[in-house]
């Protein structure tokens, strides 16, 4: 800590990322990247846009993104905003719509940790809402919350740290029963076989789903997420990304973002891929006698009735395997192991029988 620090600074407290280790020969199941190489498509993209545009600003808005974006979904360009990763979208998300005076925002208890540490950089005041024993997500729990006192609610499905999804249908359940809320839900890995919110986007003028390329489309060092949403909405985080910073996505990300929707092929063949794996570990993680959650994302959260998790953990990192493991006392039994190659996590499950043994 440093006297020149401001009050506030003191008083944050940071999100902590998944290691990043400089030793590459390690089998990094800790971050829930893609164990695949993005599509040749989008190396090329990139490659070209090196040649003589680096000079000059990138398009503020994003605009040939947000068309190549708003095609794949169907939706016009203005219900697309795009960001430095899905990161920046929240950070801006929750600044614009969810500080209101006098009401907080909802969020489940077990979710993605970034959340509590956005409301507090922006003085956001948050109630966490109990997963179900099964740890689920149940909405009948939120509509029993004081409508009046809420402004919004933000949830990511499939959940993290669990994988578990919710469908479509349960989600609009939320959106007709509050429209005086605004329902944002964070599909970072909607693409290992949930179902997505965005059809809704036209029908509800309360709905923003956010999505990333840094999972299904393998570009987590590329930093392009985006929120999707009616054009009013989407606005009020335009006036914020434009108080902050006017060119936010480079023109190498979105050359190699725009290029990434376009292999759809590639991006079938590697979630295809992670989905087949994840279902055949699953199964070998239960033979070993681990509790895995049933996910629709592209990780698992395991839990083993006799071996304490974060021995576990220490014993795969013995054996240069990274996995997560959180210190939050619901889920302290609890890893959570990204799906990597098919041979990755042949010598996870390979370790793991070792240790468990
Ligand atoms: C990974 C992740 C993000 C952030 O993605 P980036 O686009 O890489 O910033 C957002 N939300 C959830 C739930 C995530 O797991």
């Amino acid at each position: 800590m440093s006297a020149y620090w401001s009050d506030f600074v003191k008083t944050l407290d940071p999100y902590v990322p998944g290691e990043q280790p400089k030793q590459t020969d390690l089998i990094k199941l800790n971050t829930n990247e893609s164990p695949f190489a993005p599509s040749p498509a989008v190396l090329e993209a990139i490659r070209q846009a090196t040649a003589d545009q680096l000079r000059l600003y990138p398009s503020p808005e994003s605009d040939r993104l947000r068309t190549a974006v708003g095609r794949y979904y169907d939706l016009p360009a203005d219900h697309v905003f795009p960001g430095n990763g899905s990161d920046e979208v929240l950070a801006h998300l929750f600044l614009s719509l969810f500080r209101h005076r006098g009401q907080q925002i909802l969020f489940p208890d077990i979710s993605y940790s970034f959340y509590p540490v956005y409301c507090r950089l922006y003085d956001i005041d948050y109630q966490n809402v109990p997963l179900a024993d099964d740890f689920s997500v149940r909405l009948q729990d939120y509509l029993a919350v004081p409508p009046e006192s809420v402004c919004a609610v933000i949830f990511p499905n499939p959940n993290a740290p669990t994988g578990i999804a919710l469908k479509r249908a349960e989600i609009e359940q939320l959106l007709i029963q509050r429209p005086q809320w605004v329902i944002a839900v964070d599909e970072a890995y909607v693409d290992f076989g949930a179902e997505s919110c965005v059809p809704l986007i036209k029908k509800y003028k309360n709905l923003v789903v956010l999505q990333t390329l840094s999972k299904s489309r393998s570009l987590a060092g590329l930093r392009v997420g985006f929120a999707l949403g009616q054009p009013e909405l989407l606005e009020g985080l335009v006036r914020v990304k434009n108080s902050f910073n006017s060119y936010p996505v480079d023109r190498l990300a979105e050359a190699g973002a725009i290029a990434a929707f376009e292999d759809q092929a590639y991006f079938e063949q590697t979630t295809g891929e992670v989905i087949a794996t994840r279902d055949a570990l699953t199964e070998a993680l239960q033979k070993l006698g681990f509790v895995v959650l049933p996910s629709k994302a592209n990780f698992v959260f395991i839990s083993h009735p006799r071996h304490d998790a974060a021995q576990l953990l220490a014993a795969l990192r013995a054996n240069a395997i990274l996995v997560r493991h959180f210190r939050h006392p619901r889920i302290s039994s609890f890893l959570r192991v990204t799906i990597g190659t098919k041979k990755q996590c042949e010598t996870l499950i390979k370790s793991l029988s070792e240790i468990v043994s």
